[in-house]
């Protein structure tokens, strides 16, 4: 892959404002996710505005904060309502960009647990963190990963998009369920047993995604997206990145010299498509796509975030299926739906849903 020259100025991938933190149990998720489904903006105006009545047994529960939208989601479906959740990225915001706001300090001031990424997915947040007094316990569960190294601004760092490989997820649930037994061990088997649930469909995903993925013929295996987010998806499930148009943080832009270079690797890997990314902004890729003569995926591959809720790509399970999806439609492959063997019995509604 090409290497990328160094940064000229801060803050041109960013589409998205983030509107602060947002707090959730696994009720008020599926409340959300109900009212946005209407589609109503006066009803979805409604919904979701903070209320201090939605936490109707909050009093005793602890507080945890999760920084990504991936471990808000991993948090939601291990602790249910046992625990106080609050999100702080929303759906569709870059970790790499992300700057704090005055709430989200009160957010970690208050919490009895921080599961954050780490690997300096989220350099802002992690800076806050570690500046934070409170009583909280802070634990980056992506770091039980053994990283990947990339290089980056020519020093070689830990790559953290560590949940493109679904058995590094298995690493992270195991690692809150722990943490999250610590915190409350009354609660020590409903967390041992979403845990396994959740593990089961894991297994299942990581199976599913390397059967689909065998189906896009040997030359195309090949991916080329917005930022290197994708090298632990490629390395687990048989691809090859073979470009990008920046490195693995998003801070930088891109040089008119990387641009070109881009396209002539376009041209010369052959790729029938390439892809966007859903947090950040497309306009440089799909002059990369126009200029090599190339088509762009229709759908965007979630990257650093799930989606919103109702969104394809609304929990860690459904962004891993959507860009699979996506991979396999754009590159030539057999794409085949994914399919839990057994019905969820669990209620809840969040993440449950496949697509
Ligand atoms: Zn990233």
């Amino acid at each position: 892959m090409y290497m990328i020259s160094p940064v000229t100025q801060r803050g041109i991938t960013r589409t998205r404002s983030q509107a602060g933190t947002r707090e959730r149990g696994m009720k008020k998720a599926y409340v959300s996710r109900i009212c946005l489904g209407f589609l109503i903006p006066f009803a979805l105006f409604a919904c979701t505005q903070p209320s201090g009545n939605q936490t109707l047994s909050g009093g005793d529960r602890p507080l945890v904060v999760a920084t990504s939208t991936i471990l808000d989601d991993l948090a939601a479906q291990l602790a249910g309502e046992e625990i106080q959740l609050t999100g702080i990225l929303e759906p569709g915001a870059d970790p790499h960009i992300y700057e704090p706001v005055p709430q989200d300090s009160k957010a970690l001031e208050e919490a009895d647990l921080i599961l954050y990424n780490g690997y300096n997915l989220e350099p802002g947040l992690i800076k806050m963190i570690n500046a934070v007094g409170g009583r909280a316990r802070k634990v980056a569960v992506g770091e039980v990963v053994q990283p990947l190294q990339l290089e980056q601004y020519g020093e070689t760092v830990p790559d953290p998009h560590v949940w493109g490989n679904v058995k590094n997820v298995m690493l992270i649930v195991n690692a809150m369920r722990d943490t999250l037994i610590e915190l409350s061990p009354e609660d020590r088997e409903e967390f041992t047993q979403n845990a396994a649930q959740l593990t089961g469909e894991l297994e299942k995903l990581d199976t599913w995604i390397t059967q689909q993925i065998q189906t896009i013929p040997v030359s195309k295996r090949k991916l080329i997206t917005t930022h290197d987010a994708f090298q632990y998806y490629a390395n687990a499930y048989g691809l090859e990145v073979s470009g990008t148009l920046i490195g693995i943080s998003t801070e930088e832009q891109p040089s008119a010299k990387t641009l070109q270079q881009l396209v002539q690797a376009v041209k010369d890997t052959g790729v029938p498509a390439i892809f966007a990314e859903t947090t950040i902004n497309p306009q440089l890729i799909k002059t990369v796509a126009a200029e090599a003569g190339v088509k762009l995926s229709p759908q965007e591959l979630y990257s650093d975030s799930i989606g919103a809720p109702g969104s394809e790509g609304d929990s860690y399970v459904n962004m891993m299926v959507a860009n699979t999806r996506a991979i396999v439609e754009a590159l030539g492959g057999k794409y085949q739906p994914f399919e839990l063997a057994q019905k969820d019995d669990r209620g809840g509604g969040v993440g449950r849903g496949y697509k």
